[in-house]
């Protein structure tokens, strides 16, 4: 795909494609040439309005429908987007950067996702309780109503979809702002709903001067539930803004994943391993392995397994047959990239590989691996959101442990043992919400993601991926004598 071939990108409101009220836009680039190739429109207040009041009317028609009628359609619109996948993601390359192979696998996973979704709507069970003679008690779940979400740019299917999927599996609406930097791909994803029958009013897709857009939205008396995925300071100001209104909310938000490698693990698969799972989209993985805690026992041979596997990625343009990693997604990620290395070296950490942007056009930053990395380096504190693997060395276990739990975020976390003893230690011991063991493998829908501490509350994937969707009702009803 060129860049000519990139899709007319329009708000989606009340079922109808339109540009913004007052026609403004901003562009969008390619990561990879920084070439414009298209234009996304800001939504004004009245554009908003009227979504959320059609996210209202949409959430009447969408719960009327008979649960069959709306996984049928839910699952019409799987099969479109997989019909559509090579289009989607040679979109989403063009947009983000990511190898085409990475685009067309995400395409793919949450046409699955959508359908576990719906299918898992079906048993949204509530239950009967024993009660007294002449009286039913019952609990039904029913869907929480229309629901706001904003979603970032790293994944630019993954992300909305997760919301999408759970919001009208659970037979709620949903007005979702999708990354401005990648909007292409979520009008690809609206489109297969609404080819697939979803009534007007159920998906509704703006973009917009982000804050503007969260705070009119939130604020709305139509928006029941806001689910956002993103960093931890917008997540906190977006519940806060949630919280003054009392709406409950879904926060995907940041880490800063450890790997701790012990003394009895295989140094050379646990580097590969890593490896593998550290470049996977440049890095940009709020689940990303980003601080690596090795035995000083296996220090020596994972860090040179680790620069091996670094030096075998392939950097360039994600159109390109046989590139690995693309570009960052922006030049707000080039810069970030540059302080954390300039940062941690002045510190005394050594530059392994990498470190330095690579030549222009397009926001290529190589491979990154930094040894002797000392703990207060930023690099060591901040979610990196990008491809530098800082390496440290230690002694004991415990020590280990309380480096990976010292900071806020508590999202993913990954280990490498040979002991099922050791393996139960760190389950119980390392604070996260997701947690793999002698592997760095990505999530799968049928278990729940999320985060602990500051990386956010609340699942998705899995059976509790609907339960922020639904609410409880207890109804006691008296028969009569
Ligand atoms: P950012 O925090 O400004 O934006 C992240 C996303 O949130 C973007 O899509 C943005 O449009 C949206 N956003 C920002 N302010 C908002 C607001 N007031 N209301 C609604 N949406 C808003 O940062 P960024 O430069 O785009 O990304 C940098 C950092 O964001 C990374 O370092 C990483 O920590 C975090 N991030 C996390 C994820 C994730 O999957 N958890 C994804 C992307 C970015």
């Amino acid at each position: 795909m060129t860049d000519a071939d990139y899709p007319l990108i329009q708000l989606h409101i009340a079922g109808e494609w339109r540009p913004a009220e007052t026609g403004r836009t901003a562009p969008v680039l390619n990561p990879a040439t920084e070439e414009v190739i298209g234009h996304v429109p800001l939504a004004t207040a009245a554009d908003l309005d009227r979504a959320a009041e059609a996210a209202a009317g949409g959430f009447a028609a969408w719960r009327a429908v008979p649960i069959a009628r709306r996984t049928a359609i839910l699952h019409d619109a799987a099969g479109l987007l997989t019909a559509r996948s090579d289009r989607v993601a040679a979109v989403m390359t063009l947009e983000q950067g990511k190898p085409l192979a990475e685009a067309h696998g995400e395409v793919l996973r949450v046409a699955g996702a959508l359908r576990w979704d719906a299918d898992d709507a079906r048993r949204a069970y509530g239950r009967v309780i024993p009660s007294a003679p002449g009286t039913l008690l019952s609990v039904r779940r029913e869907p929480i109503g229309p629901v706001a979400a904003f979603t970032p740019w790293n994944f630019p299917a993954g992300s909305p979809m997760r919301k999408i999927a759970a919001a009208l599996s659970a037979g709620c609406s949903i007005v979702i702002k999708a990354s401005e930097e990648t909007p292409g791909t979520a009008c690809e994803l609206v489109r297969c709903f609404e080819e697939a029958g979803v009534p007007a009013g159920v998906l509704n897709l703006v973009f917009g001067e982000p804050a503007e857009v969260s705070a009119r939205l939130i604020a709305s008396p139509h928006t029941r539930l806001v689910a956002f995925t993103g960093s931890i300071p917008v997540g906190r100001q977006l519940a806060a803004a949630a919280g003054a209104q009392m709406k409950p909310c879904l926060m995907e938000l940041g880490g800063h994943a450890p790997v701790i490698v012990c003394a009895d693990a295989d140094p050379v698969t646990a580097a590969r391993r890593a490896a593998a799972a550290k470049f996977v989209n440049a890095g940009q993985v709020c689940t990303s392995p980003s601080r690596f805690l090795v035995h000083e026992s296996r220090y020596e041979d994972f860090t040179t397994a680790f620069t091996e596997a670094a030096d075998a990625v392939v950097t360039g343009d994600g159109r390109r047959e046989g590139v690995t990693m693309g570009p960052l997604a922006n030049e707000r990620r080039l810069a970030a990239m540059r302080e954390l290395v300039a940062d941690a070296a002045a510190r005394g950490a050594k530059v392994l590989r990498g470190g330095e942007r690579l030549d222009g056009p397009g926001y290529f930053f190589p491979p990154t691996v930094l040894t002797g990395v000392p703990p207060e380096s930023r690099v060591m504190r901040e979610e990196p959101f990008g491809p530098i693997a800082p390496i440290v060395p230690f002694t004991d276990l415990d020590e280990a442990l309380e480096v990976a739990n010292a900071l806020p975020y508590g999202l993913a976390a990954y280990a490498f043992t040979e002991s099922a003893a050791t393996a139960e230690r760190l389950v119980r011991g390392l604070e996260a919400g997701i947690l793999s063991i002698n592997h760095c493998g990505g999530s799968v829908h049928e278990a729940p993601s999320g985060g602990v501490k500051s990386s956010g509350y609340g699942r998705e994937g899995g059976p509790e991926g609907l339960d922020a969707y639904l609410v409880t009702k207890r109804v006691s009803h008296l028969l009569g004598e």
